[in-house]
């Protein structure tokens, strides 16, 4: 890497810096903070529109949900109509009393170029994709469940429609649908550390994965023998044959090779990577043409449209809460 200058040209450490007090210090660190912050992330909020604009259709909806009534009617506050469906009652308040639902606040476009714009976009996710997996790592429930409603705009700015509902119910079930024990075990069983010490965990998901490879490898050395009960049997069986197996080992002192993965040195592939780009001229703007039409994923979001859904969404779960 020593070809690649690995001294900043800019923002130098001031030489004396390490003899100033701590307050000096750490007001030249915060500045190098912001700095980069702006830099990588830009000066603009996407969630903040969403978040205001959310908040106020919030108000709006609540306010007509207190004209339903105990036999679920709907109720006109000014004049008494009465209207079985939600849809109706806004229909005849905006026709009759000139009511309109709110509108979605402007949003604000940041005059950045392209490369700002693409760059921001991918650092904001990959932080994201960063923390939630260090979240999983760490076993902190807080964090994964606050992560993943920022996680679920994203899904619905990119479309991903599956990702979106399991994000919406993870959260849903979080917050209401499950009762206080199961929310609380929900989110603090989000990961399993089968190694144990710090940092070990890996989320549910994978857990299941690994489950499912070990009985698929026995399974497929039974040939014709194969069949639901035997399944079941090696399900119930694993777990004391892996007992079985390593009090043989213990006691035959059998060397048991290290079950982490080998850490490759990818100093050789960085340092690759940085020639190629370099070398490429990728600073240049004229390179980022084929970005013209980037949008980030949440200046994507249509937020009537994502008002709508979440009003479904919400019907569904407080069905599930009333079942219960
Ligand atoms: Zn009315």
């Amino acid at each position: 890497m020593d070809d690649e200058q690995p001294e900043p040209t800019t923002n130098r450490i001031p030489p004396l810096l390490f003899t100033l007090n701590k307050d000096a210090q750490s007001a030249w660190l915060k500045t190098q903070v912001i700095a980069i912050k702006t830099c990588l992330l830009g000066n603009v909020s996407n969630v903040d529109p969403i978040r205001s604009g959310t908040t106020i259709h919030d108000e709006g909806q609540n306010m007509i949900n207190s004209l339903k009534q105990l036999d679920g009617t709907f109720v006109c506050s000014d004049c008494g109509a009465t209207y079985k469906e939600i849809g109706w009652l806004k229909r005849h308040m905006q026709k009759k009393h000139d009511w309109h639902p709110p509108a979605p606040p402007p949003r604000i476009h940041a005059p950045n170029s392209t490369k700002t714009l693409v760059i921001s976009s991918f650092v904001k996710m990959a932080l994201l994709a960063r923390d939630t997996w260090d979240a999983y790592r760490m076993g902190d429930g807080d964090r994964v469940f606050r992560n993943a409603k920022l996680e679920m705009l994203y899904a619905f700015g990119t479309g991903r429609t599956k990702y979106r509902l399991w994000l919406w119910n993870m959260v849903a079930n979080e917050l209401a649908c499950l009762t206080e024990r199961e929310a609380f075990e929900y989110k603090w069983n989000i990961s399993v550390n089968l190694k144990g010490g710090i940092g070990q965990n890996i989320p549910n998901d994978d857990l299941c994965e690994l489950q499912v490879r070990r009985i698929k490898g026995p399974l497929a050395t039974q040939g014709p023998n194969k069949s639901f009960d035997s399944a079941q049997v090696l399900c119930k069986t694993s777990h004391v044959l892996d007992q079985l197996k390593e009090g043989l080992q213990k006691r035959t002192k059998v060397f048991r090779g290290s079950r982490n993965r080998t850490e490759a040195d990818k100093s050789l592939d960085i340092s690759k990577m940085a020639k190629e780009i370099s070398g490429a001229n990728i600073q240049n703007d004229s390179n980022w043409e084929s970005f013209n039409n980037f949008k980030d994923p949440l200046e994507r979001i249509q937020l009537p449209m994502l008002w709508n859904w979440m009003e479904i969404n919400k019907e569904i779960a407080s069905d599930l809460m009333a079942k219960k």
